[in-house]
């Protein structure tokens, strides 16, 4: 595990943190602060150790001088100031006079958040490029850096990488630390260790599956991936999502761990992509050319129940059904529940089942929410995080 900022001496020195404030803002306001409150622990900590705390995030993309509109932290900075209960000084500008001259002014306790990291693409992709410049300068700042910003750490970008080669001191934040201390339960997974799959293509989850299976005691999949391994099964979908590139990847994995891959008995269907078009549940061998699987069915979600009820961990990726349709959510609604109202460990990553989980009313019960979204499935796929990699 890399070194936390609670294991650094940052009395007295200036600290840069890079955070993940890329907040959805509409009209200047910020839509949902969560990203915002879950930075305030490594912020609070280095303000009550006197540090002097330079502030870095994104914020969205940034190609043109017209994104730069609507793609200020100013809001930002107005947020920290409400949840800190302090001033947070902000510098309209990523480098230069007005950055340099605000830091040699900070005094310890006292933070200052730069503008968005992204202004800097807009000639020469700076920022995401990792320019080594860029990097050098932004380190030149500070005497210690903290990166704190998971969703991004699957990228090499001059504000996590790029600093991190050109400082002396580097650690992560708390944020990041408890990303990894839950994501690396899974590469000595407490038994029996269930993964569950869903969501649309199984083109994205190769990765995943390729890394987990030999851990995993059972993979259960649903969603729209479940139909491409059915078809390579030899059953009828219908019209039902396949994703034909991979039907020999999924006729491969079946046969080579046939008691693993646990696959839907019966599936809701109907005949469009709608919610309000008539469903009926049906058994996997009795789908029509004309169907459309939506959802796991009845028989399904007691299948899979009954696997998870020795689990001691979980890892689960993806939806599976169209949790965005009130008909066709309720599989996933009932593992959720089945997993938040019981002591197993679990851990979902991966954007829509993060999503479904908040809709269910469940994540606070959940053991953790990877929230990295890229980050989490390239570490999942067992790929290294070059921003985690780079720090010392
Ligand atoms: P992914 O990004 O691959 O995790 O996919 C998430 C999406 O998969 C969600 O928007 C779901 O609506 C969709 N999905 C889940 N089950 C199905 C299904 N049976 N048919 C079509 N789409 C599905």
């Amino acid at each position: 595990m890399k070194k936390c900022i609670k294991d650094i001496k940052i009395k007295n020195k200036t600290v840069i943190i890079r955070c993940d404030f890329n907040v959805p803002l509409k009209n200047g306001k910020i839509m949902d602060n969560t990203r915002i409150v879950k930075s305030l622990e490594t912020i609070k900590y280095s303000i009550k150790e006197n540090a002097k705390i330079i502030l870095l995030s994104h914020l969205g993309r940034v190609k043109t001088e017209e994104d730069k509109k609507d793609k200020s932290l100013k809001p930002v900075a107005k947020e920290l100031e409400k949840l800190l209960n302090q001033k947070v000084v902000f510098v309209e500008a990523t480098r230069g006079d007005q950055v340099e001259e605000k830091v040699r002014a900070l005094k310890p306790g006292e933070v200052l958040l730069l503008e968005n990291t992204r202004f800097e693409d807009i000639e020469g992709k700076c920022e995401s490029g990792n320019d080594q410049e860029l990097g050098a300068y932004w380190a030149s700042l500070a005497d210690v850096f903290v990166n704190d910003a998971f969703g991004t750490a699957h990228r090499a970008h001059a504000s996590n990488v790029g600093i991190a080669s050109n400082i002396k001191i580097s650690c992560i934040g708390f944020l990041i630390e408890k990303e990894l201390i839950a994501l690396e339960e899974l590469n000595r997974p407490d038994k029996p260790f269930i993964v569950i799959l869903g969501g649309s293509k199984v083109g994205d989850k190769i990765g995943v599956i390729e890394n987990i299976v030999e851990k995993a005691d059972k993979i259960l999949i649903g969603g729209g991936m479940a139909f491409t391994f059915l078809k390579a099964e030899g059953y009828e979908i219908g019209n039902s999502l396949c994703d034909s590139e991979h039907l020999s990847f999924c006729e491969k994995m079946t046969t080579k761990y046939p008691e693993k891959i646990i696959l839907p008995v019966d599936v809701k269907v109907t005949s469009e992509f709608s919610n309000d078009t008539p469903l009926v549940e049906k058994d996997i061998d009795e789908l029509d050319f004309n169907d459309m699987g939506l959802d796991i069915g009845t028989n399904t979600v007691e299948v899979f129940k009954n696997y998870l009820k020795d689990a001691a961990l979980v890892l689960w990726n993806g939806p599976l059904g169209v949790y965005e349709f009130e008909n066709y959510k309720q599989g996933t609604d009932q593992i959720l529940n089945t997993l938040a109202d019981s002591k197993i460990k679990t851990i979902l990553g991966g954007g829509d089942i993060v999503a479904a989980a908040q809709n269910a009313n469940v994540a606070d019960k959940i053991y953790h929410i990877s929230t990295g979204g890229g980050a989490t499935l390239e570490y999942l796929e067992g790929k290294a995080l070059p921003g985690i990699e780079a720090i010392k």
